[in-house]
């Protein structure tokens, strides 16, 4: 089905108030968002990621959530989880992952502008350094390479078969999807070969959005009382490639370094990609609990009812596709989508 199409049916569904009588149904189960990047120097286009949300979306999308939604802490889900109390009616938490500079710049404004609370997952060994994700950094490579006018044969004798004359669009999530399912070394080697194709680096405004958070931010959004942290892993890894013995350091030592930086408790995770039982498994969720991890949240898409599963708790992810749609939103966060999926099963 086109976009437009789509748009048309959610505007249609929420002039019939479906989402507020969803709202109503779903109203003792905790909503959970998840936004990345935030940007606003950038015209909507220039920057075709899903991760990658313009701020006038986000501040549609908190006006409609402060007024609709009971959005609490992650203390206060966290002392619900604890002392085993139901959470407010409408409740919904706020959730940025990876833990990126604009979050500070762009997106913790507008949250003090509406007074609402979130959580940012920090990608810890990358705050306060200059490096990018591989999968942000394969973007820009692959951006680069397309204004540079590099071969198509070039790239695809790292990157495999590649259609001709298609856009970064088109490419990038190609690509990002081949080098997920490669092994770390594998994919540090095509980027290190795609470094040699583009030269990216010294270029600041390109790899500006992507860029992280430095500890003083951290620290200046912790003093707000507004903004609470949790662990995204060390370095991004997905738990699923980690071998047993890394997981310390991956899981371990990010919580003890967050704590030691910033002086609060640090006891939620949320793993990277996070499919269930493909990103992670039973054996990661009982080594967060072993290790003093209260809950952890994962990608799978859908709200979380009162029975909800500690450690893989579900989100409603949202980027700069038809996600972001104000309609789409509203519909979306009231549980149409995963309505749709489980009850009817409409959609697989
Ligand atoms: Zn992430």
């Amino acid at each position: 089905m086109k976009e437009d199409c789509k748009t048309k049916i959610a505007q249609t569904l929420c002039k019939l108030n479906i989402d507020g009588l969803l709202r109503w149904v779903n109203k003792n189960s905790l909503l959970v968002v998840t936004y990345h990047g935030v940007y606003d120097k950038f015209c909507r286009g220039t920057l075709p990621l899903f991760t990658h949300l313009h701020v006038d979306l986000l501040r549609e999308h908190l006006k409609f959530l402060k007024s609709n939604y009971n959005v609490i802490s992650l203390s206060e889900f966290t002392s619900c989880l604890k002392e085993r109390k139901p959470w407010p009616e409408r409740a919904a938490l706020i959730t940025f992952d990876d833990g990126l500079r604009n979050n500070y710049e762009v997106a913790f404004p507008v949250l003090k502008e509406f007074d609402l609370p979130a959580v940012i997952y920090l990608t810890v060994n990358y705050i306060g350094t200059d490096k990018l994700l591989w999968f942000d950094e394969l973007y820009l490579l692959l951006k680069k390479c397309l204004e540079d006018a590099v071969k198509t044969e070039l790239l695809a004798e790292y990157l495999g078969p590649i259609p001709d004359s298609c856009d970064i669009g088109e490419l990038y999530p190609i690509c990002s999807k081949r080098l997920k399912n490669k092994s770390i070394m594998e994919r540090m080697e095509i980027i290190k070969r795609l470094k040699q194709l583009a030269c990216i680096e010294g270029n600041p405004i390109l790899s500006e959005p992507f860029k992280f958070l430095s500890w003083e931010q951290v620290l200046e959004m912790k003093s707000s009382g507004l903004i609470e942290f949790g662990v995204h892993t060390a370095t991004h890894r997905m738990v699923s490639e980690l071998s047993p013995d890394e997981w310390e350091k991956e899981i371990v030592a990010p919580k003890n370094k967050i704590e030691k930086i910033i002086g609060n408790t640090i006891d939620t995770f949320c793993y990277p990609n996070g499919v269930p039982d493909v990103d992670f498994f039973q054996e990661h969720e009982k080594f967060l609990k072993s290790r003093g991890y209260v809950c952890a949240f994962s990608a799978h898409e859908g709200l979380n009812s009162p029975k909800y599963d500690q450690y893989r708790l579900g989100r409603i992810s949202v980027g700069s596709d038809i996600s972001s749609e104000i309609n789409f939103f509203r519909l979306n966060t009231a549980g149409f989508i995963s309505f749709l999926r489980t009850k009817l099963k409409f959609i697989t």
